[in-house]
């Protein structure tokens, strides 16, 4: 693996023989499978054609002006994530974080005056003005907010109120509900370690039982499901790792196993992973998936893993990065799922944070990069745990640490019985 040649400045050959083989035995998943694989191929020779030299290329002006026109503006295609709006500021700020494009300080502000319209008297915040507290749009602002990274985006938190919100959907289990009277998965126990951590507001009461809870969901596949018995899905997986990495815990969890399930989600003839087992490649798991290679790595590094390499990730970083500038661009901007899908804020999020990823392996040595194509294509890198600038979560961590730990003398529930 080690020794590749930096930059890489050619596409690899796509063999026929890595493409699926369904054995004579055609079901709807196998016809699937081969469209999109078909797909691929005339999107790759289409590109070879168009340009004279084989180079990908990030189409960063595109993508900057998609990104900037979404900060002020949506199409009605947004109207189904009203309940979203949180989720839009994290998912284009953090694109426009990575593409190191500078957020003006009157669009910061206005963001940050939005998101203060988020919170709601329980501390938590809301998918939009008026809605009810969820940990997922929760996770979004803290975010959002620290990629802004000012003391007016800072000081928007009310850190006390938000250790009430998060007591407020903590079970007796260990686990959280997304919101009062909501659903369980392994999603809101890493938006609540990811904020608790983030505004130094983490208490080992709050997540007491909580690791014990995640390594239930770890089943026999290697990965994570969403609650404990179900299959074991790339979003999960990411979210359980990521909360056990930030609870210290992640030695817990099998991660040889975990590997071995991760890698296998690359697929052979697009590049691109897929979320589970038997499913089709998509963009946006270019982070859910490839985002825990640098996870496992640092984990299995702790567990004195010697035969780990110093300069790669253990999956296909080349082939990851060819997928994402030749199949999930859209050529007036934005990123998406496949060749045939639109583009959209989530799926450009994910895909240039996957992009990122893929270029950029960090260990105790140094950094080391492995940039598909032009120079012009290299993005900033991403927090493998937060998913946010390094040097924006060590400001955040640097503002929150300074401020004392709310005395946490609450109970399970304690918001409730109030
Ligand atoms: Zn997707």
């Amino acid at each position: 693996m080690d020794g590749l040649p930096t930059p890489l400045r050619c596409f690899r050959e796509h063999h026929a023989a890595e493409k699926f083989a369904d054995d004579g035995a055609e079901t709807v998943t196998s016809v699937e499978q081969k469209k999109v694989e078909c797909s691929i191929e005339e999107v790759t020779s289409v590109y070879k054609q168009i340009h004279n030299i084989p180079q990908p290329t990030l189409l960063r002006e595109q993508h900057y002006q998609y990104l900037k026109k979404g900060l002020r503006h949506l199409s009605d295609a947004y109207e189904c994530l009203d309940a979203s709006r949180p989720w839009l500021c994290f998912w284009i700020l953090h694109s426009l974080e990575l593409l190191e494009e500078p957020i003006p300080s009157t669009i910061a502000s206005d963001v940050c005056q939005f998101l203060a319209r988020c919170q709601t008297s329980s501390g938590g915040f809301a998918g939009g003005p008026g809605q009810h507290a969820h940990l997922a749009p929760t996770y979004a602002t803290v975010n959002a907010l620290c990629i802004i990274g000012t003391e007016e985006a800072y000081s928007i938190i009310n850190r006390e109120k938000l250790l009430d919100f998060l007591w407020s959907v903590k079970q007796p289990d260990g686990s959280f509900v997304m919101h009062v009277g909501g659903e369980v998965d392994v999603r809101s126990a890493y938006c609540a370690a990811s904020v608790a951590s983030l505004t130094n507001i983490l208490t080992p009461k709050l997540f007491e039982d909580t690791t014990s809870w995640i390594l239930r969901c770890q089943n026999w596949e290697g990965g994570l499901s969403g609650v404990p018995g179900l299959e074991a899905h790339g979003g999960y997986t990411f979210c359980g790792m990521a909360a056990m990495v930030i609870l210290g815990k992640e030695h817990m969890l099998d991660l040889k196993a975990l590997l071995r399930w991760v890698v296998s989600r690359q697929m052979r003839f697009e590049g691109g992973f897929q979320g589970r087992c038997n499913k089709l490649v998509d963009g946006c798991y270019s982070f859910w998936q490839a985002g825990l290679l640098p996870l496992l790595h640092r984990a299995l590094f702790k567990d004195g893993e010697s035969t780990l390499s110093r300069q790669q990730w253990m999956f296909e970083q080349q082939a990851l990065q060819e997928y994402i500038l030749l199949c999930c661009q859209n050529p007036t901007g934005g990123l998406l799922d496949k060749p045939g899908k639109s583009r959209d804020f989530y799926h450009t999020c994910y895909c240039l944070s996957g992009l990122s990823v893929a270029q950029h392996f960090g260990s105790l040595d140094g950094p080391h990069e492995l940039i598909l194509g032009r120079e012009e294509n290299r993005l900033a890198v991403t927090h493998p745990v937060y998913n946010i600038c390094p040097e924006k979560v060590a400001q955040a961590l640097e503002h929150f640490l300074r401020l004392p730990v709310p005395e946490d003398n609450r109970q399970r529930g304690a918001s409730e019985q109030s």
